[in-house]
């Protein structure tokens, strides 16, 4: 496939699971495309005076196993079939560790660098106008993705609030935690890669503490940077890479000490000590583990056959295309696929939704116990997959997902 549009991605993959399992052409036809779309402007009062006009999107996905849920991305590239793909994935994703929601995704068409935070504010509150009615922690809830924040959440949850004329928290999560966000939801996303690592060494005999690459250096990245080390005991962080490039260092590198230096200046680059590398080097990288944590795409039929990771632990969501995936099958690389790997972030914000509806908070030790469990048992649903069917992990995932899904439309009598 030539073709990168993700969509067009996730629903090969789909389709591909469609046909092991053997589901009919209704069921096939009303899992492959979302349930609703949404695509509207948001007029912006800029801080020049003048009115800028973004484009927003929310995609609702699939809601037959519970209310759907899903992150908001503000990119320049952002597109109504990354959105849609992005809310595939989340479909699958709540599925794979069976939590009970469904999947959506929405995000805005902008470059948040170049905003201020009262333009930002006013992004966030206009979006949240214009979608308000579609929204509620009984029909669908947003959550960060790349590029928004806490911050951000708070804006939006307060809009609701506006809006709905009386406490909501739970329809947003991601929030700051004095606004009713959970204990653990900043580095849920990382820590449940972790564990998912964690038990891949294990069933498959490699040592943790060897070395591993990051590629993308935000949320995702930094926090798998550091949490490699802390819950797995060790391990040589030798690459780190964000949009403006990457940093290498043979002898190993304190994860902690580069999210100061990029916090300090905004950049992983320049780092002292480190060597300058490509983004596309440091994924061709000689490493036991390796994390994409960027963007979609980023593994291809045109550098599969040169990825040399045991294991290739997927932060980001969908950077590795169905052809990559075949390579990287026959080369014997262990894919912990993006919606098996980065479902802890969608974990802990379905315990934010449970502790805001509750108006009862857990602690940080209860938040990771039940993490914890959650992941490993979706690790493991997968892997028994992937054995018994002789399949890629990737497709594995699908298995399980779409299976549970399936079943939820069918009980629904939808099909
Ligand atoms: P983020 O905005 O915090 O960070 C993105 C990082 O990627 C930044 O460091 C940026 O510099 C870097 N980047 C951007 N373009 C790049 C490029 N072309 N090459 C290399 N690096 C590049 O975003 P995040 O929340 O960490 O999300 C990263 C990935 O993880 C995305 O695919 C997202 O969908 C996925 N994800 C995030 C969460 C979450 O809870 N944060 C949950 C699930 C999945």
């Amino acid at each position: 496939m030539s073709e990168l549009n993700p969509f067009k991605i996730a629903q090969a993959q789909f389709d591909e699971a469609a046909e092991i399992l053997g589901l009919e052409p209704a069921m096939r036809e009303i899992l492959r495309w979302p349930r609703r779309e949404y695509k509207f402007t948001i007029p912006v009062k800029m801080d020049d005076g003048t009115t800028k006009v973004f484009h927003g999107y929310r995609v609702q996905y699939n809601d037959a196993r519970g209310p759907t849920k899903g992150g908001l991305r503000w990119h320049p590239d952002e597109t109504i079939d990354t959105v849609r793909a992005l809310a595939a994935w989340m479909t699958w994703k709540t599925s794979v560790v069976d939590i009970p929601l469904g999947g959506g995704k929405g995000g805005v068409t902008c470059n948040p660098k170049e905003l201020s935070d009262g333009e930002k504010q006013r992004l966030a509150r206009g979006w949240m106008r214009v979608i308000a009615s579609e929204l509620g922690e009984h029909r669908d809830s947003p959550a960060p993705d790349v590029y928004t924040t806490p911050q951000i959440m708070a804006w939006m949850m307060d809009e609701f609030e506006v809006i709905a004329g009386r406490n909501h928290p739970a329809v947003i999560t991601g929030k700051p935690i004095p606004l009713g966000g959970s204990q653990g939801r900043g580095d849920a996303t990382a820590r449940g890669g972790i564990y998912t690592v964690r038990e891949a060494c294990k069933i498959l005999d490699i040592d943790p503490k060897g070395t591993y690459a990051v590629q993308g250096f935000g949320n995702a990245g930094q926090f798998a940077a550091l949490l490699h080390q802390e819950i797995l005991g060790g391990g040589k962080l030798i690459a780190v890479s964000d949009s403006r490039g990457g940093i290498y260092v043979e002898g190993g590198m304190d994860p902690e000490a580069i999210v100061k230096h990029k916090l300090d200046t905004g950049k992983v680059g320049d780092f002292p000590g480190s060597k300058p590398i490509t983004n596309e080097e440091l994924l061709e990288l000689d490493v036991d583990i390796l994390y994409p944590a960027a963007l979609e795409n980023v593994i291809t039929e045109k550098n599969a056959a040169n990825i040399k990771c045991k294991i290739s632990c997927e932060m980001a969501n969908g950077p590795t295309t169905p052809e990559a995936d075949v390579i990287l099958h026959e080369k014997g690389i262990h894919v912990i696929p993006d919606f098996l790997a980065n479902a802890g972030g969608v974990t802990v914000s379905y315990f934010e939704q449970v502790q805001g509806t509750y108006n009862y908070y857990w602690t940080l030790a209860d938040v990771h116990k039940q993490l914890d469990a959650k992941i490993t048992k979706a690790y493991h649903d997968v892997y028994e997959m992937h054995k018994e069917k002789n399949v890629h992990m990737r497709t594995a995932a699908y298995l399980v997902a779409v299976a549970r899904v399936a079943e939820a439309v069918k009980l629904r009598g939808w099909v």
